[in-house]
């Protein structure tokens, strides 16, 4: 049965007479989210107490919602795990990539339209770790003749969150591979967004997180994913003691936990979980293929409408399908007083230095009609310069 996407948007609680293009940075409300909370807060937290983390299942929570997004992104079951940040993910999924790499080899091999944060965790990593480590960062589409066998491990974000440009996974692990070279992906902006297939690609490790298209809201843990070839071999250099074999027999010396559950580290954060476990019911009766053929078709629309109307606009994203995530970016030195505007008349996406004007398209709750007006919206505020007022042009602290 194909996908109905009028159905998943009834799941979401959205203000009225606002066109939301900016889930690919914080998803919207779904409406069982604040019921499941409150529920957890209530019931579990209120009347178990302590006894939630057996009783309620708490501690299990990590591994079984990673199944669930596991689902979403090819993978095998039980070799995803929540907790965390993206940012601490980042590190450790790095730090176990550098330890299983060929022997000899010091480079760290990423992009230039990687997330910064990537970068940076990269950056602190290799300087901890002392033993001469390089982070060598190419252009996006230099990646593929930049591989060679001085590589350790190639780290690189799936789709860019500056252009939506998309890597071809697949090809890129492969030559990886070939050439004796880790992989670390994060699907930041690939999860929920589009189909992705670990296992099929037999990519090593994968990260991401779960507050953008897959709606767990603000703060909402990030995911994992070791291949189970390594996951009895990793080392975590986040050893914390939720990874441990046996965190309750309180032993002095860390022994890593059965196979990804050594990469959880602390406490997992049981109300951000049962925001999740809500949130990830929407995805129950989505077809990724449908989904992937929504987003394109929604994208396309946007590109097509906004170029007619608003030749100032420069497109910062691929045309080609296959090279497109499930956002659409156009470049103009006036970017953020463009979309101080455009939100005030009701149309959310967001401002990426230096000139980015993002918007994100997700099926489950975005229509042609919702594209169609964006596009008007827009194209009103280019014409009219709506833009140009001064206090379009203060920098509020998250951009
Ligand atoms: C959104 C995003 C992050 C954010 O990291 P947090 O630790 O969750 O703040 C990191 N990397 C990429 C590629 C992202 O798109």
């Amino acid at each position: 049965m194909p996908t109905d996407f009028t159905a998943t948007r009834a799941l979401f609680d959205l203000p009225e007479a606002l066109i939301y293009l900016d889930g690919n940075s914080l998803g919207p409300l779904p409406r069982a989210a604040a019921a499941r909370v409150a529920q957890t807060v209530t019931d579990e937290w209120g009347q178990m107490l302590i006894g939630g983390w057996n009783r309620a299942g708490w501690m299990d929570q990590p591994a079984r919602l990673g199944d669930r997004v596991g689902r979403l992104i090819g993978a095998e079951p039980g070799s995803v795990v929540l907790g965390d940040t993206l940012s601490i993910k980042v590190y450790q999924a790095l730090a176990s990539a550098l330890e299983l790499a060929a022997p000899g080899r010091r480079v760290v091999l990423s992009d230039s339209g990687n997330f910064p944060t990537d970068l940076y965790m990269a950056e602190g990593l290799i300087r901890s770790l002392g033993q001469g480590h390089e982070l060598r960062v190419v252009a996006p589409e230099a990646v593929a003749a930049a591989l060679d066998e001085t590589i350790a491990v190639v780290m690189l974000t799936e789709v860019d969150y500056r252009t939506g440009r998309k890597h071809d996974m697949a090809a890129l692990t492969a030559k990886a591979h070939e050439l004796g070279i880790v992989t670390v992906w994060d699907l930041a902006h690939s999860a929920g967004a589009l189909p992705v297939d670990l296992a099929a690609a037999a990519a090593d490790f994968a990260v991401g997180c779960t507050y953008k298209y897959l709606n767990g809201g603000p703060g909402a843990p990030a995911f994992i994913y070791v291949a189970p070839r390594h996951a009895e071999r990793v080392r975590p250099a986040l050893s914390g003691w939720l990874g441990h074999d046996a965190p309750f027999a309180f032993e002095p010396a860390y022994r890593p936990g059965r196979g990804i559950e050594r990469m959880r580290v602390g406490t997992p954060p049981v109300l951000q979980m049962a925001a999740l476990d809500a949130a990830l019911d929407a995805w129950e009766g989505v077809d990724m293929a449908d989904l992937r053929a929504r987003s394109l078709e929604l994208t396309d629309q946007f590109i097509a409408e906004v170029e007619a109307a608003c030749p100032m606009l420069t497109l910062a994203t691929p045309r080609a399908h296959a090279e497109r995530g499930s956002q659409v970016s156009f470049g103009h030195p006036q970017g953020y007083a463009i979309m101080q505007a455009l939100i005030a008349e009701g149309v959310v996406g967001d401002f990426r230095a230096p000139d980015i004007l993002r918007f994100g398209f997700t099926p489950l709750y975005i229509s042609n009609e919702d594209v169609s007006m964006a596009a008007a919206v827009l194209a009103d505020v280019m014409a009219q310069e709506l833009w140009d007022r001064p206090e379009y042009h203060a920098r509020s602290r998250v951009t």
